[in-house]
């Protein structure tokens, strides 16, 4: 980038928008996960017009663009690993409508999620996607990780709450994609292609979203499991027994004992394993479902189920779930979070793959994650200074997408690709995947201007 182009920066945004000083480009230089890649200049456009003339600007002159949110992601999406500058969207952050009529709600890319489930939920509708990160996280961020959350099990993902968006290709011509309508067919399902798109093949705007009616009961209970796989089957059992809880969390005894040490909420951390469930909707359903739900856990050698009494109690189950992966992060100085995830019915086989490579290459992995999708955050606790450690890290990280693959499942549950799961791409997708995916990324993008370096290797 030269001052010219950073010049031209400034006349579309103003001066203060065009971050270039070494404490600003430090903070944009990270994710949640990954090493600095500092970027060279950080853009904040205000509104639609201004994003595109800056793409405009890029494409012209072949400069690298990194499309970012909150910078929560965790395989290196919105970090400018090629250099070029950040495009923050997250001063376009207006909740512009809610149709309470259509159950749709309009928003820029940069509304926190959970500032769109506060405002929904006060008219009495819910958004279900609900990622852990969802304090920070934004609606852009989601869309572009056709992000999961804790109620994706009963809910679904991001992907099934787009209706419609607005943005700008990567050679800066506006596009509109799906439409308001409960029904639409016509032409290409772009609105489906851009979700999940990280950032590489267009930038969002505009977002039209689907809400559901809020559930009216709900119901959390907490239950300590001897062991993972014990665990792991009684998630087999419940859902095989019919019954669909809104949410259903895993976490291992490393992990308990790290929440436990970090917010002490009094979790039972001789556990080998907890479950964390919630059901939802009317009072009738929520009683059965929890009380069938509770007896299957312990058939499955459950020793103890606690239903929460209260809110304050639900609260607290729900509070120690989110703070996993920040707990687990105070434990050693390096952090490693994969995002395997196998078909339901294989999670048990994968938690005990798991438990065998760690001990087979002596390391410290705690792993929690939404059983109830099949999705585990295996997370390796090390320190990047040691090599021969992190050559063993490296290792089990091939080890666990690989054993991964084998059972049917993928490399990433909701995480993404970014630049850090490239390599493990091309065995889950094969050859005729990767080149159609390669023919549309040069078909929009053929200078490579948007997010360089992710998705391919
Ligand atoms: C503690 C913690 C818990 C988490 N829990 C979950 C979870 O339960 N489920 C889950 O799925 N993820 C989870 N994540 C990962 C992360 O929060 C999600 O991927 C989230 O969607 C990222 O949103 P963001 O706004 O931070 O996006 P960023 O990290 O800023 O960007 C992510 C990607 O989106 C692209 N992007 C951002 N905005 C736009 C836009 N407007 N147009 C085009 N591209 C854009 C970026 O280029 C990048 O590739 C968690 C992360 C943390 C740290």
């Amino acid at each position: 980038m030269n001052e010219q182009f950073i010049w031209k920066l400034r006349k579309v945004v103003g001066t203060q928008f065009v971050l270039l000083s070494a404490e600003d480009l430090i903070c944009y230089g990270y994710d949640a996960q990954h090493v600095e890649h500092r970027p060279e200049a950080v853009v904040r456009p205000a509104n639609a017009d201004e994003v595109q003339e800056i793409i405009r600007l890029a494409n012209e002159d072949g400069v690298a663009c990194t499309p970012r949110g909150a910078g929560t992601g965790l395989s290196g999406g919105s970090v400018a690993s090629h250099g070029g500058f950040i495009l923050d969207l997250c001063r376009m952050n207006r909740l512009l409508d809610i149709d309470r009529e259509n159950l749709l709600a309009t928003v820029e890319p940069g509304v926190v999620t959970a500032d769109l489930h506060k405002a929904v939920e006060a008219v009495g509708l819910m958004y279900p996607p609900d990622p852990g990160s969802m304090k920070v996280s934004t609606i852009g961020g989601n869309v572009a990780e056709n992000a999961g959350g804790l109620r994706a099990i009963k809910y679904g993902v991001t992907k099934d709450y787009i209706m419609a968006l607005e943005g700008v290709s990567p050679t800066g011509e506006f596009f509109t994609a799906g439409a308001r309508t409960m029904k639409s067919v016509s032409g290409y399902d772009l609105a489906r292609l851009m979700c999940g798109s990280e950032g590489t093949l267009g930038v969002f705007t505009k977002i039209v979203l689907k809400l559901i009616p809020l559930p009216k009961h709900r119901r959390s209970a907490l239950a300590s499991f001897p062991t993972m796989e014990d665990a792991a089957r009684a998630v087999s059992g419940i859902i095989s027994a019919g019954i669909m809880p809104a949410t259903l969390e895993i976490m291992d005894n490393v992990t308990v004992k790290a929440v436990e040490e970090f917010k002490g909420l009094g979790l039972p951390t001789d556990a080998g394993a907890l479950l964390l469930l919630e059901v939802d909707g009317a009072q009738s359903q929520v009683e059965e479902e929890s009380s069938q739900a509770a007896e299957i856990m312990k058939e499955h050698k459950a020793s103890n189920v606690q239903v929460a009494a209260d809110a304050d109690e639900r609260d607290r189950i729900w509070e120690g779930r989110r703070a996993a992966l920040a707990a687990l992060t105070r434990v050693r100085p390096t952090t490693v979070l994969e995002d395997a995830t196998v078909p339901r019915s294989a999670l048990a086989e994968m938690v005990h793959a798991v438990n065998e490579i760690a001990e087979r290459h002596s390391l410290m992995i705690g792993t929690f994650g939404h059983a109830g999708d099949g999705n585990l955050h295996p997370t390796i606790l090390t320190d990047e200074r040691d090599h021969e450690e992190m050559a063993r890290v490296e290792q089990a990280i091939d080890e666990i997408f690989e054993v991964a693959l084998k059972l049917g499942g993928t490399v990433s549950g909701e995480h993404g690709i970014g630049f850090s799961k490239a390599r493990y791409l091309p065995a889950e997708m094969g050859e005729g995947r990767m080149n159609m995916m390669r023919a549309i990324k040069i078909a929009l993008d053929p200078k490579g201007i948007l997010n360089p370096g992710k998705v391919f290797e």
